[in-house]
């Protein structure tokens, strides 16, 4: 049930709301005291009141008591002083006195109705055990006052069993006094307060609606500048430093928007690249072609010539192809290995062997050189790629009569391929950018060389894959040599 209850309250949209929440706190906190601070007013000015009218009454009642006695009261109810007296009293007090004497015998009611009737009490008998009680009944608007009529024994009255000064209970007055006045005083300051409170009401509404505004504002300016971005009037970084977390919030966004951007402009330029190298061998078809067409009577030797370039250049277009889509399967990839235990040494001698009459063509010598027995879990056909890439581009950019020297090695938790090449090296500045797709040092050497500028984007990614590094050293004319370090056991995330 209140599970449910929770469930629909979240329901409600405007519960969620950061403003609606605010303007209920701020509502409530000045509500609250306010309210309490009326009710503990009203109630002890309620107890005072009612205190001092008690403590009137009781003097007054005290002294009527001893006139009682100095009068012989007791014994004749004619005494017209008292009687004045009694009159006056509850006059003043619209209340009623009833004198009792030592019988519980009611000689003396202000009201003239219980006059002679007997009045069996238990404030009544506790007054004459020495007991007296002022009792405030609130809602029927009384107070209710036993006082004792005592005597003092005085020497003329004294016996051996009651000694002079002995104090003798010789009635009870028995006294109801009306509390209207009370009653009517805090009716009247109910009324002032209820109209203060509802004019409290009204301003804090309006504090708590201004306030909940301003401090809900710079959350409001966040999600007006996000929309700006999104609509795409502007593009600059939002700032909204009011609250600590607001900045944050907006840094955040602005990093991701800043993230975004390089992201687009890096997809934006492989795809002007990615257009320009598939537009290069398509624009060499088309000359080619065009060039036979205009040619009337063209040898045979001549259009076999051109075919054979034509060919050459269809072959390229289709290993840029080939290239891409393989860099595409490796970015989506991520996750998608398939593992298996694969002997190191004997997959790097396959390849070497793969590319040995490459390596003859240019007169390059190749050495494998291996320390140890190499078993890793990797994928082996990304693994295949990386070391064809890396021992193919220490091939194709060697001097002639260079020499590639393949290392591996491993420690108990990576394993390294070391391939160092005798050739022309990457200058400093171009170190960092060789994984860049379709990046080259020298352009036209590599397209010379059937280079699409893609395998060692292609290397870098599958490295990656398998939680490995690379890296590149390099000395200008004297050789180069790349580093990879991949873990011997793969651990899947
Ligand atoms: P490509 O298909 O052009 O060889 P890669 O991505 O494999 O493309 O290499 C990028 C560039 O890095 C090459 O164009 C070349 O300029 C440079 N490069 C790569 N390997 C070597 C190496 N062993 N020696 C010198 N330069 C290299």
């Amino acid at each position: 049930m209140r599970e449910k209850i929770k469930k629909l309250f979240f329901q409600l949209k405007i519960w969620r709301s950061l403003k609606v929440r605010l303007f209920i706190i701020i509502f409530l906190m000045g509500l609250i005291p306010g309210l309490i601070i009326r009710a503990s007013i009203l109630n002890s000015y309620e107890d005072r009141a009612v205190a001092v009218r008690k403590s009137d009454v009781q003097n007054q009642l005290k002294i009527i008591a001893n006139h009682l006695i100095t009068y012989n009261y007791m014994q004749d109810t004619s005494s017209e002083v008292i009687n004045a007296e009694l009159e006056q009293l509850s006059n003043l007090y619209s209340g009623r006195v009833l004198i009792i004497n030592g019988n519980l015998k009611v000689i003396k009611d202000t009201y003239g109705i219980s006059e002679g009737k007997t009045i069996i009490s238990t404030e009544v008998i506790k007054c004459f055990k020495g007991t007296d009680m002022a009792n405030y009944d609130s809602t029927n608007g009384f107070i209710e006052i036993t006082t004792p009529i005592v005597e003092t024994v005085s020497e003329q009255m004294a016996t051996e069993a009651v000694p002079a000064g002995t104090e003798l209970t010789r009635g009870v007055m028995l006294t109801s006094v009306s509390t209207d006045i009370i009653t009517a005083t805090m009716d009247i300051l109910n009324r002032k307060v209820l109209i203060i409170e509802c004019i409290m009401i009204v301003c804090l509404f309006v504090i708590a609606t201004m306030l909940a505004g301003a401090l809900t504002k710079p959350f409001e300016r966040i999600s007006k500048a996000i929309g700006e971005i999104k609509e795409g009037y502007t593009n600059e970084p939002i700032s909204v430093p009011d609250y600590l977390e607001t900045e944050n919030i907006v840094d955040a966004f602005n990093s991701l928007q800043s993230r975004m951007k390089v992201l687009d402009d890096s997809r934006q330029e492989f795809v002007a690249n990615v257009s320009h190298e598939l537009k290069t061998p398509m624009t060499s078809v088309k000359v080619l072609a065009d060039s036979l067409m205009t040619q009337q009577d063209a040898p045979a030797e001549l259009y076999r010539e051109f075919m054979v370039d034509i060919a050459e250049e269809i072959e390229r277009e289709n290993k840029i192809i080939n290239d891409l889509l393989a860099l595409v399967k490796l970015d989506k990839a991520a996750g998608d290995l398939n593992i298996s235990v694969i002997n190191i040494n004997e997959l790097t001698e396959i390849i070497l062997k793969r590319l040995r009459p490459i390596a003859r063509k240019s007169d390059v010598e190749l050495l494998l050189v291996s320390t140890r027995e190499v078993v890793a879990e990797v994928d082996e056909v990304k693994m295949s790629l990386v070391l064809t890439n890396l021992i193919e581009n220490a091939i194709k950019y060697n001097k002639k009569h260079g020499k590639v020297t393949v290392t591996l090695d491993a420690d108990h938790q990576y394993f390294t391929v070391e391939v160092a090449d005798t050739g022309m090296g990457i200058p400093p500045e171009s170190l960092e950018r060789i994984y860049e797709r379709f990046y080259r040092v020298d352009k036209s050497h590599s397209r010379e060389i059937g280079g699409t500028g893609l395998g060692l984007a292609i290397t870098k990614n599958a490295v990656l894959l398998h939680r490995g590094t690379i890296k590149a050293e390099s000395i200008e004319t004297e050789g180069t040599r790349f580093t990879v370090k991949i873990p011997l056991t793969h651990v899947a995330v």
